[in-house]
């Protein structure tokens, strides 16, 4: 599968801002690149409404983050933080983003979020999903339209339509969440607190993963959700085989 699309990614990870991917789907690109597939982020935005470091400070904590996950290509459509619009336009720069990029799988944030970015951005992903395979539909690179679609966990819980076991990338995952130290509890740091930066904040990152971990009997576990059921090729193999945890 992998040099097949020698030009592409297998998964490919969209996110309003620099840290959602790792902090929301970060089990799951871990997972992915360990499994041996080609995994690329799309960010919308360059984080710049943040309300800790700076935009260049982000863009150095992401390179970070994707040397230590193995995320083989990064890029940022340079939309405006805090003003991610559901335009015509944007939707267009998604599909141009998957077909650039190939991916067999797409993986965003959900359409339904506190956080306006990331519901715009999850929005715009599903919008983009099925007409990036339309063949008159010009954005400069041949059309593509991926296989699968699923969202990633912010704020508000969702019913998981799968977990994924994520026990095995734990480790890396939390590294790679480190990376975003500028965002993270500094005691000596004086700048303006915020969910990310509370101490607290590592403890309940484990916890909610602990928690979907604990409903597949692992001992982390990343949610996630489509629209649909998931089609099963082989239940045997699904539900009962090697693939399950
Ligand atoms: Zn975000």
């Amino acid at each position: 599968m992998q040099r097949e699309r020698e030009q592409g990614v297998d998964v490919l990870v969209l996110a309003a801002h620099p840290d959602d991917a790792e902090l929301a789907a970060g089990g799951l690109i871990a997972k992915c690149v360990r499994l041996g597939y080609r995994v690329g982020i799309v960010d919308f935005t360059h984080g710049e409404l943040g309300t800790r470091g700076g935009p260049e400070v982000r863009a150095r904590e992401s390179a970070a983050a994707d040397r230590v996950l193995g995320v083989a290509v990064r890029e940022n459509l340079g939309l405006p933080d805090g003003h991610l619009e559901e335009s015509v336009e944007n939707r267009m720069l998604v599909i141009e983003a998957i077909r650039k990029h190939r991916p067999a799988l797409v993986v965003a944030p959900h359409g339904d979020d506190l956080h306006p970015d990331h519901a715009v951005a999850g929005r715009l992903a599903a919008a983009a999903f099925y007409p990036a395979g339309f063949a008159r539909l010009s954005t400069g690179s041949p059309p593509h339209r991926p296989r699968g679609l699923c969202h990633y966990m912010n704020h508000p819980p969702f019913d998981a339509s799968f977990i994924l076991d994520i026990t095995d990338v734990w480790e890396v995952r939390l590294a790679a969440v480190r990376c975003y130290a500028s965002q993270l509890h500094d005691p000596h740091s004086d700048e303006p607190q915020t969910n990310v930066s509370s101490p607290g904040f590592l403890a309940r990152l484990e916890a909610r993963y602990r928690h979907y971990g604990s409903w597949i009997g692992v001992e982390y576990g990343e949610p996630y959700w489509t629209a649909g059921p998931i089609p099963l090729g082989d239940p045997v193999a699904c539900l009962a085989g090697g693939d399950r945890p």
